[in-house]
């Protein structure tokens, strides 16, 4: 197949270069992001390949659907960035990487919060500086503490063994609950009972119309006083405004996020000699308990290799006319 691949950066360029000798596939690499506009990009394609950011919106798959190209490679595990409904009346189809190493984002949710409690991230520039005193650097343990977990899914569920690795007594909430974990000690409980209860909460749901601000004014004031809110999974799970206030009363203590609501046009890109015009962002970073990652948990060795083989296999069964092993559909 001839395939589009948007928003290349070079390390996708390098995992793909590596594996695409063993596929028939040709790739041409877009450095742009895909919408309504650069969609054109893709004439002559047979297959566009995106990441979290590429705007699948109904302009963008129309204008794809025009220019003769009816197959998605999603190069990631969600898929709410695809509006779903006019992909399906269009005939597309999508494919994605259901879990590439579900470790990699847990362990970055670990990372998260290991640097909040142990301040590792102001240790480091005070030592450079020749500063070795301790003042402001208490920490907290992270063992003996209670973690919720909402979303207990690939990503959920190796965050769960690390927290119980770690000595954490470990909550969980989710739509459907998992027994190997339920074994392990993972407590399932309702929301609203495993907000109040709490020290950490890290979410790993899927965003979607049920999950859009599922952390809002209400929720955060349902939660323990102090407690850390960790976000590895998207950025619209959690109401920028809404916690922004919950820090100014400090009713959240810690907040580490790797996704942010409005980070379709500032990640991915080195932005450094702009003016920051988002005025959330610029509060949160104002803060000095707010740690943001600029939505790099995937971004592993090891997962990239899995997305890579695991997109390429999904351009190979989709030529070859198979049953598509990571298919995504309209109400599935
Ligand atoms: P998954 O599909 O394996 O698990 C999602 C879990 O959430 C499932 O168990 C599901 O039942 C549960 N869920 C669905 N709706 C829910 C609701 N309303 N309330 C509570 N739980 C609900 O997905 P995963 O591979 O574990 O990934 C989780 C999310 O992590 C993805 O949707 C993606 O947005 C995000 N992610 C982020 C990165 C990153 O680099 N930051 C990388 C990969 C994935």
């Amino acid at each position: 197949m001839k395939v589009a691949f948007f928003s290349t950066k070079s390390y996708d360029r390098q995992s793909f270069d590596k594996l695409l000798p063993r596929h028939k596939h040709e790739f041409t690499y877009f450095d742009p992001k895909l919408d309504s506009i650069t969609a054109a990009l893709a004439e002559g394609h047979d297959a566009i390949c995106t990441f979290v950011n590429d705007h699948l919106d109904k302009a963008a798959l129309t204008r794809l659907s025009e220019i003769g190209v009816s197959n998605i490679v999603l190069r990631c595990a969600g898929y709410n960035q695809v509006d779903l409904e006019k992909a399906s009346e269009l005939g597309f189809k999508i494919c994605r990487v259901p879990a590439y190493s579900p470790e990699a984002v847990a362990e970055h949710a670990l990372a998260l919060i290991m640097t909040l409690a142990r301040k590792t991230h102001k240790a480091y520039n005070r030592v450079r500086e020749n500063n070795y005193s301790l003042e402001g650097l208490t920490g907290f343990n992270i063992n003996g503490k209670t973690t919720g977990v909402i979303g207990t899914g690939a990503i959920g569920k190796a965050f769960c063994k690390i927290m119980l690795g770690i000595g954490c007594k470990v909550l969980a909430y989710d739509i459907k609950e998992n027994e190997e974990l339920k074994k392990l000690g993972v407590i399932y409980m309702p929301l609203d009972e495993l907000l109040p209860q709490s020290d950490i909460i890290s979410l790993h749901c899927p965003l979607n119309s049920d999950t859009h601000h599922l952390i809002d004014q209400q929720r955060l004031s349902q939660m323990k006083e102090g407690v850390v809110l960790i976000n590895t999974s998207r950025g619209a799970l959690i109401e920028s405004k809404a916690v922004i206030q919950a820090l100014k009363t400090k009713k959240v203590g810690n907040l580490g996020i790797d996704v942010y609501e409005q980070e379709e046009d500032l990640f991915f890109q080195n932005r450094s000699e702009e003016i920051l015009q988002d005025e959330d962002i610029a509060r949160l970073m104002t803060f000095p308990n707010v740690l943001i990652t600029g939505h790099q948990a995937f971004l592993t060795n090891e997962a990239l290799y899995q997305i890579s083989a695991t997109t390429l296999k999904n351009l190979d069964e989709l030529a070859e006319g198979k049953s598509l092993t990571n298919e995504v559909k309209w109400n599935n």
